[in-house]
């Protein structure tokens, strides 16, 4: 499956520099990569489930060490099938990916971080 591909434009937690912060999610995993310094968070796919509350609507106004981040891309959703908007949130402790059409979720957790070279 293709990957999805986004870009947040934030000061990064590592260089402390205001860079896009490039986001990367697969099926299985995602990472986050700092343009500027190549720091990389790594998150792994944690739980996947269909979800009829909106649990990113619920997690985005929790306060963690860092500022969330809420994204949102248009895709193909691997569930539905349907060309819509993916919810998606990212904390300092994990990743929500939602389909806004049919609900299914995807959880990542936050599994390391390598600062790069
Ligand atoms: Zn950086
Ligand atoms: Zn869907």
């Amino acid at each position: 499956m293709d990957k999805w591909t986004l870009k947040y434009k934030t000061k990064c937690y590592n260089c402390g520099e205001v860079a896009d912060q490039i986001i990367e999610i697969y099926p299985n995993q995602a990472f986050v990569k700092c343009s500027n310094c190549g720091a990389t968070r790594y998150y792994i796919l944690k739980k996947v489930w269909v979800d009829s509350d909106n649990i990113i609507e619920i997690e985005k106004n929790k306060k963690g060490k860092y500022d969330n981040w809420v994204l949102e891309k248009d895709v193909e959703c691997y569930n539905c099938g349907k060309y819509a908007p993916q919810d998606i949130l990212i904390t300092d402790s994990g990743m929500y990916v939602r389909c806004r059409n049919c609900g299914f979720t995807r959880y990542y957790t936050f599994h390391m971080m390598d600062v790069g070279h």
